[in-house]
């Protein structure tokens, strides 16, 4: 697996598809804005009914179906992420949500990471096991023989992100999925955290998810998600009987398909810059002796696990963590950092072209009880910031350099 993916380049990969131009010869796609499809003859319905005929013959029928602009969308993302098929959905939470329904039902079990965005944690704390019956356990993913242990014969999925938000901590994907397919069930990841940086169905994922809401957008305006996995898989969530992105409808509008589409061509970029950020204020900050987690500082424990599993152009990301020790300090820093010099704001989500801080305790991860938080690592003056890309390097390592003095922290 780990030459396969050294050998793989998601740039490369969607550059080598075929370009879409325009209705009348456009250098863009066209948005196609029809939520129902005409058809030539007849007898095509019936085909597109009962699966005989499909977006890949050029038959579309109704939009929550199938749209041709979200679905090329999908199949940009599928390139990106190695993988037969891609399709969108209307956020991240439900593109993991339709990913949940679809491969569980009631009695079954999922292992699912013990850090996770709050909003996963909910849905697979509470939600589907008060819903549809699911039963689940919750582990840490960094460490393969705990979900082994955590198997049992209805396991049905293993759930987790690549870097769990937002403690940072790496999961071992390529082990990740032999432990998952060694118990008969599909390995689920979030990609979210590390688009481009990581490719997970290289390692053994089954279905990739992701929040296009961060970096794949990049511009904290558009709140959408997507699903990559396999053909029949996808075809699974669309089916008309037993689709879970068909019958429970987050449907993408084909106007943020094409709006999101425009800017995959300047991801490459925009990753390596958050990276080469993300890196130089990780290692600065850990240079003055204050606490960071960052997968690519040496000291990282997931940094071999990180190395083993990265394409080797895109870095190790553009998200660290300071741990400040209490609330009140890692509020007075954030508040200084904003209201001062515009260094950053304090807003959750990531991937924006300028720096997000959240304290993400009693923010993100505020679902997730304190025992368990603790148990993470998470306390409460633990800081995330998602670097940004405005402004110079040496002119943001300033802003930060000087809020820290002032505020007696380093
Ligand atoms: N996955 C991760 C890792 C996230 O951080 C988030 C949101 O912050 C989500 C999923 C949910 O995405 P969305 O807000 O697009 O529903």
């Amino acid at each position: 697996m780990a030459d396969s993916a050294k050998n793989f380049d998601p740039i490369e990969a969607l550059a080598s598809m075929r370009h879409e131009f325009g209705e009348h010869g456009g250098v863009n796609m066209s948005i196609e804005a029809s939520t129902t499809f005409t058809v030539m003859q007849a007898s095509t319905m019936p085909d597109i009914f009962q699966g005989r005929a499909g977006p890949e013959g050029g038959c579309f029928l109704y939009g929550r179906h199938f749209n041709p602009t979200v679905y090329v969308l999908g199949k940009q993302l599928a390139a990106l992420e190695g993988t037969e098929a891609g399709y969108c959905a209307a956020s991240g939470m439900a593109a993991i949500a339709a990913v949940a329904m679809q491969l569980t039902g009631p009695g079954d079990h999922v292992v699912c990471s013990d850090t996770v965005y709050g909003g996963t944690w909910a849905l697979f704390k509470d939600f589907l096991p008060k819903k549809s019956g699911l039963e689940v356990t919750f582990v840490n993913t960094a460490d393969p023989e705990a979900v082994r242990a955590a198997m049992t014969p209805r396991t049905k999925m293993v759930y987790t992100e690549v870097l769990a938000n937002p403690t940072l901590r790496v999961a071992p994907l390529d082990r990740l999925a032999d432990v998952a397919h060694a118990g008969g069930a599909q390995l689920v990841v979030d990609n979210t955290f590390t688009p481009l940086m990581v490719t997970p169905a290289r390692h053994g994922a089954d279905v990739v998810v992701h929040s296009l809401t961060k970096y794949i957008n990049g511009a904290s305006d558009i709140i959408a998600g997507a699903i990559c996995g396999t053909k029949t898989f996808v075809q699974s969530l669309m089916d008309l009987h037993e689709g879970a992105l068909m019958l429970l409808g987050p449907t993408m509008d084909p106007k943020t398909a094409h709006n999101i589409s425009l800017r995959l061509p300047h991801l490459g970029l925009r990753v390596r810059e958050h990276s080469h950020r993300g890196r130089v204020f990780a290692e600065r900050l850990h240079e003055l002796g204050l606490r960071v987690m960052y997968p690519g500082l040496r000291e990282h424990p997931g940094r071999a696990d990180f190395d083993r599993i990265r394409n080797p152009d895109y870095g190790y990301g553009g998200i660290f963590t300071l741990d400040l020790g209490d609330i009140r300090k890692a509020n007075e820093l954030m508040e200084l950092l904003q209201n001062r010099d515009r260094f950053g704001y304090m807003a959750v989500s990531l991937g924006y072209f300028d720096t997000l801080m959240t304290a993400s305790a009693t923010t993100t991860s505020s679902e997730v009880p304190a025992e368990i938080q603790a148990q993470a690592g998470l306390t409460g003056g633990l800081v995330r910031m998602s670097m940004g890309y405005t402004g110079s390097v040496e002119q943001r390592w300033k802003q930060l350099r000087d809020a820290l003095e002032i505020l007696n922290l380093a």
